[in-house]
């Protein structure tokens, strides 16, 4: 049976589309050339989003979530997938509000890293996702990882490069240039692999720019997501 997939998107809608794409060519790829996903996604204005994560106003996003999820289980969602890194530091409200289950962007990410016998792994994100417990500490609690983020002025660098330019569509070779050097920075500091830990990452840097394998959080995802509704 094929399950129907409910995404919460517009987190950006740049990394939502990229969603949309892998999943339905994860699904061509199993089932034939003319299948395609079962699928339902709710897309924020992320303007509004991003404005309330920088007024610290959580428990309004946690509101927005619960009925963005609620909506996608009467439309007919047998499971959820949250297309942000940063959100799920509301995953547990989100889960609270619906019956139906999260699967929860850290899980497949740790679970490649597991796979690909990495123990020290550098994390990249929005200072939210750098800096509170709510993602690292999963990786280390479920999966035995230990998560070395940046330092301060490279946290502020790659947080400013993701909001005033990634979900804006904006991709600069001199940022691209400024995530290796973060990157080069995680790895002497003893990353064995790096996680592009922002949906919107994957849009700036991919293998290429790393020394160490990098695991990025929205094709895991959405291929996760795949493999959950196929079964
Ligand atoms: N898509 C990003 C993430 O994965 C950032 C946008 C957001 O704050 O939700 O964290």
């Amino acid at each position: 049976m094929t399950l129907t997939i409910g995404l919460i998107g517009g987190m950006s809608w740049e990394s939502s589309a990229h969603y949309y794409r892998l999943i339905n060519e994860a699904v061509r790829a199993r089932r034939g050339p003319t299948a395609s996903a079962q699928c339902l996604m709710w897309s924020f204005d992320f303007s509004e989003i991003e404005a309330l994560q920088h007024a610290g106003a959580w428990s309004e996003l946690a509101e927005r979530l619960a009925d963005a999820g609620k909506a996608l289980e009467r439309g007919g969602a047998d499971f959820l997938v949250l297309c942000t890194n940063t959100m799920h530091r509301l995953a547990g409200e989100l889960q609270a509000a619906v019956d139906l289950p999260l699967l929860h962007i850290a899980d497949p990410t740790g679970e490649a890293i597991a796979a690909a016998g990495l123990r020290k792994v550098g994390l990249l994100g929005t200072a939210f996702t750098m800096e509170h417990a709510f993602y690292r500490g999963r990786l280390e609690e479920r999966f035995g990882l230990e998560v070395v983020v940046p330092g301060e002025a490279d946290r502020a660098l790659v947080h400013r490069v993701i909001y005033e330019e990634l979900v804006a569509g904006v991709v600069r070779e001199p940022s691209r240039q400024a995530y290796r050097e973060v990157i080069a920075r995680l790895v002497e500091a003893g990353a064995e692999g790096i996680i592009l830990g922002c949906t919107e990452i994957m849009l700036l840097v991919g293998q290429a720019d790393s020394p160490v394998p990098v695991f990025d959080t929205t094709t895991l995802h959405a291929l996760a997501a795949v493999d959950r509704a196929l079964g």
